[in-house]
């Protein structure tokens, strides 16, 4: 199953959320482990975050 990395905007603390294809699909309320905010984004992998920065 893949695994999404998002970053909380609120305590800035990282966290990883497991959902199937479907579940994402469906666009799912992703909320913070550690507060429980909904201000959460989604983070780029690691490869597409180093391809980024050669431009
Ligand atoms: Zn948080």
């Amino acid at each position: 199953m893949p695994i999404y990395e998002y970053v909380c905007m609120v305590c800035k603390k990282e966290f990883t959320v497991i959902l199937s294809f479907s579940e994402y699909e469906a666009k799912p309320k992703i909320t913070c482990p550690h507060c429980g905010n909904d201000h959460v984004e989604r983070r780029l992998s690691t490869f597409f975050a180093k391809t980024a920065k050669k431009s």
